[in-house]
């Protein structure tokens, strides 16, 4: 199916249910005001001349124009470009550029960016120019900015009048548009989290997108009665695939708390209302059980949710369980380059596999475990996962080498990721390729010291990681955030692993610090640790 065939579908089967609730903008749609919406901005970027194949980026927060522009942008087949909200310039005007995109779509600001006055810097021609007809040198195909929000910005259109823009010609060219369009035509251009380094940009499918959400939501039983709390960034496949696109495929309402995440107004979304799933990287999770009124929320409301994006430590899944009322919580494992999600426990899989494992393979989709010369592991044996099947992308956009670095001839996607999986068909991740420690010969998977510095009780979230060393070649760092309230030491924590794990797996270093470097997918950036911790080591 195509994504607005799956739109349509759901649209007209549910019409007066509830289909979208953006608590930080106060605004509701039914599935059918939704449609109505997604048709009135599509048949406004007909008339703007934009046509299909045209990449049209998108530069925001979790704001309500963010879904109707993704299902309108699909509806006539232009490829959506979702731009991180956290970019600054350069990041900006590699991603507009690279691809070549002839609209964005941006809100006016999120957090401290100033997105505005960033598009000023880079396009000052926007100051003079007639809406719709930019022309500027550092951003030579870009003609069309949209704004959102209730003002007016030179140069730009507002997102409200071009609501208004499509006539009847252009709504009755929306159908037939839509039919011409192919389940595995190029509808979207997803970036990573940037969590290794620079994020790349993957290009999917219809049916990537369609059938992923799809199965992701078959695995916690969604159905047209759930509501589904939505706090991962739409920009991501977390939120935009998984969330948006696979509540699209079931019916089911989705819950917006506000532009970004915070952990007070995620549970009381849940609460107000009456949400049955949420979804959330761990480091959410751990913040709304941390949150300092977490008992005075009535979270009864809950069943199920999808835990994913980094290793998720059983100790937390065990407390989601427990104390967030989700006894029907899964684990899901994937990358924005496979639509996302290759692995995913099912509500129905005992619980002791539930917590520990990512669950089995998702259907129609292979996976295999490779050793370093590529042969295939034995049961149980770390090595490099590779996934093969509907849900692998197209390519990097126009990046033909690193698409031939990712994706071998056979079809396999190597994820860079290392996995074991059990007789019984359960994964596990161990870790990513790049982050295994060799310390003095030795093997050190940073997640298995973090699984066991998560047992501290003084311990909020942990990070461990290799920095260089003369003598070992790597030594092993730890960089802790305590819970509100405690104190600890280096010598404290290194005692507390004393005889509990081998010692070369004793961070040799330990740092106590006030929060972690993150991707806005909610990632501990590995990367920037080391490289701040190298520095001050010398
Ligand atoms: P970049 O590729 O830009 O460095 P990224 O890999 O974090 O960033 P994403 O595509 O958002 O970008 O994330 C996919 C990665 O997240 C996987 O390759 C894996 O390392 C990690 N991941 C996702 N889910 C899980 C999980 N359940 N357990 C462990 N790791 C996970
Ligand atoms: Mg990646």
């Amino acid at each position: 199916k195509t994504i607005p065939e799956q739109f349509a579908e759901t649209a007209q089967r549910h019409a007066d249910r509830d289909a979208a609730v953006f608590l930080g903008q106060d605004r509701r749609f039914t599935w059918a005001e939704l449609a109505e919406t997604v048709d009135a901005f599509a048949a406004g970027l007909l008339a703007l001349g934009l046509e299909k194949g045209d990449r049209i980026g998108i530069w925001s927060p979790n704001r309500w124009e963010w879904l109707v522009t993704q299902f309108a942008t699909a509806r006539i087949g232009l490829i959506l470009v979702n731009i991180n909200p956290a970019y600054r310039l350069s990041e900006l005007d590699y991603a507009l550029n690279k691809v070549g995109c002839r609209a964005l779509v941006t809100a006016a600001s999120f957090k401290s960016s100033d997105y505005l006055g960033m598009l000023a810097t880079l396009a000052p021609e926007l100051a003079t120019a007639e809406p719709g007809r930019l022309r500027a040198r550092k951003l030579p195909s870009l003609e069309i900015v949209i704004r959102m929000g209730e003002e007016n910005s030179p140069g730009m259109l507002n997102f409200g009048d071009v609501l208004a823009m499509g006539g009847r010609d252009e709504h009755e060219r929306l159908d037939a548009i839509s039919e011409t369009l192919k389940p595995d035509d190029a509808i979207n251009i997803q970036f990573t989290s940037g969590t290794t380094g620079a994020p790349k940009g993957a290009t999917l499918t219809h049916d990537n997108i369609v059938n992923n959400g799809n199965f992701v939501t078959s695995a916690i039983k969604l159905t047209s009665e759930d509501r589904l709390c939505i706090p991962v960034p739409f920009y991501h496949c977390f939120g935009m695939s998984m969330g948006s696109m696979g509540c699209v495929t079931k019916g089911a309402a989705m819950i917006f708390p506000g532009e970004g995440f915070e952990p007070g107004a995620t549970l009381k979304a849940i609460e107000a209302e009456r949400c049955t799933g949420v979804y959330g990287v761990p480091t959410m999770f751990v913040a709304m059980l941390d949150h300092p009124d977490f008992k005075t929320f009535d979270l009864s409301s809950l069943r199920t949710g999808i835990m994913a994006g980094s290793p998720c430590p059983i100790e937390v899944m065990k407390k989601v369980i427990s104390l967030m009322n989700m006894r029907e919580v899964t684990i899901a494992y994937g990358m924005t380059e496979t639509s996302p999600v290759s692995f995913q426990s099912s509500t129905d899989d005992p619980l002791e596999k539930r917590v520990s494992t990512v669950g089995r393979i998702q259907p129609h989709v292979e996976c295999k475990v490779v050793d370093a010369e590529g042969r295939t592991a034995a049961v149980s044996e770390a090595g490099e996962l590779c996934t093969r099947g509907y849900s692998v992308m197209k390519g990097y956009w126009e990046d033909a080498e690193k698409t031939a670095e990712a994706i071998d001839p056979d079809g396999w996607m190597h994820t860079g990721d290392l996995a074991t999986i059990d007789a019984e068909g359960f994964g596990n991740i161990v870790g990513r390729v790049k982050d295994m420690v060799i310390r003095g010969g030795e093997n050190v998977y940073p997640r298995e010291v973090e699984e066991f510095l998560y047992r501290n009780p003084k311990v909020r979230e942990v990070q461990v990681f290799g920095v260089p060393d003369k003598k070992y070649g790597e030594e092993l760092a730890a960089w802790i955030v305590l819970k509100p309230g405690e104190t600890s030491t280096e010598d404290e924590i290194r005692a507390f692993c004393q005889g509990q794990i081998a010692h070369y797996k004793i961070p040799r270093y330990v740092r106590f610090k006030e929060s972690l470097p993150m991707t806005v997918t909610g990632k501990a950036q590995k990367f920037v640790m080391r490289d701040e911790m190298s520095e001050e080591l010398g």
